[in-house]
């Protein structure tokens, strides 16, 4: 037994059943903290991680959104989750490209995904959004992120949802109704009154749908396969379809412009993904199949192009962005 499952255990023994969001948090917080899980290796692919496509378009489209609002001085590239710190790489190497070098600043709560993330890039990092710079635009990028966070989940009768233990097993206390994530939505209202004072725009990448009212979206994975998430925790990655239109609401009621939510597929098609790979297979004619394959599979519709989702939030007064 891992050490957050024991945890678990025990908290619940002591105190009784939790709430889901607790019991996701602490499983994440584990997960996230003792492994990286990306690549065929792991337990999941991300999209950065299938082509450096992805990171240089989301690059150039911050780059593009900050030359016409008229390349103002000190921004910042803020990213949400790095991961392995591809994405960031990718974006940055294409910014600057495009005249832009900004400093970079990394909110993240691993120790040991922050300690690859430093072999490639020179960055600070956080913990919450609270200690970002508080002057200059920031430039924000969120890819898988939101999804990690803990949702808490309600049952018919409207009561909070927990989980258990019975015959040695988690068990949840009941069918869920609905679900919320109230972390997300509080970034996110962080994210839109920095952007509101500050300036700036943020990208929002994750699988999840446009409409509240779901139902039970939370589930595991474990080595490119769905797992019971109650089983394991700590050991599993645990997600939850992102509310969009919760978000949306936060961004707004933080003082930010919302664009979107846009497919994958059509926003990376829109800002220019069939150059991007018709210009790397040219230097690379070698590589022309695989290229092709990647842009496939981040942008088919039955692939990663219409369940994952991009929304976009910009500061009044920013131009509208691409792709939208
Ligand atoms: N964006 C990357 C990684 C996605 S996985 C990619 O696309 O490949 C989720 C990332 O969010 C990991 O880096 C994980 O450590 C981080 N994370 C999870 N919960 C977090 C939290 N509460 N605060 C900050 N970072 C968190």
């Amino acid at each position: 037994m891992n050490p957050a499952e024991e945890k678990l255990e025990r908290r619940i023994r002591m105190h009784g059943p939790i709430p889901v969001a607790d019991y996701m948090a602490e499983a994440n917080a584990h997960y996230y903290a003792t492994r990286d899980p990306f690549g065929a290796a792991g337990d999941f692919v991300t999209a950065p991680e299938i082509s450096q496509m992805f990171g240089e378009l989301a690059g150039l489209w911050l780059a593009d959104l900050w030359r016409r609002a008229g390349r103002p001085d000190g921004a910042h590239y803020v990213e949400f989750g790095p991961g392995r710190g591809t994405l960031a790489a990718d974006a940055l190497r294409a910014m600057r490209g495009a005249g832009l070098d900004p400093p970079v600043e990394l909110v993240e709560t691993s120790p040991l995904l922050r300690a690859r993330q430093a072999e490639r890039l020179a960055a600070r990092w956080h913990d919450d959004p609270a200690t970002l710079p508080g002057d200059g635009p920031l430039l924000i990028v969120a890819n898988e992120f939101f999804d990690a966070l803990p949702v808490r989940q309600f049952g018919a009768d409207g009561a909070e949802l927990r989980i258990g233990l019975a015959a040695g097993r988690f068990v949840r206390s009941g069918e869920v109704e609905s679900e919320e994530s109230p972390a997300s939505v509080e970034i996110v209202r962080t994210i839109a009154r920095r952007l509101a004072r500050q300036g700036g725009a943020a990208l929002i990448v994750d699988y999840g749908h446009d409409r509240p009212g779901t139902g039970d979206t939370l589930q595991a994975v474990s080595r490119h396969a769905y797992a019971d998430p109650f089983e394991a925790p700590g050991e599993r990655d645990l997600t939850a379809h992102v509310d969009f239109a919760a978000l949306a609401g936060a961004a707004r009621a933080g003082g930010a412009l919302v664009f979107g939510p846009a497919g994958q597929g059509d926003w990376l098609e829109a800002i220019g993904l069939g150059l991007r790979a018709a210009a790397l297979a040219e230097a690379a004619p070698g590589r022309t199949a695989e290229i092709e394959e990647a842009r496939h599979r981040l942008s088919a519709p039955d692939r990663m192009g219409r369940l994952f989702k991009v929304m976009a939030l910009a500061a009044p007064g920013w131009p509208a962005p691409a792709g939208f």
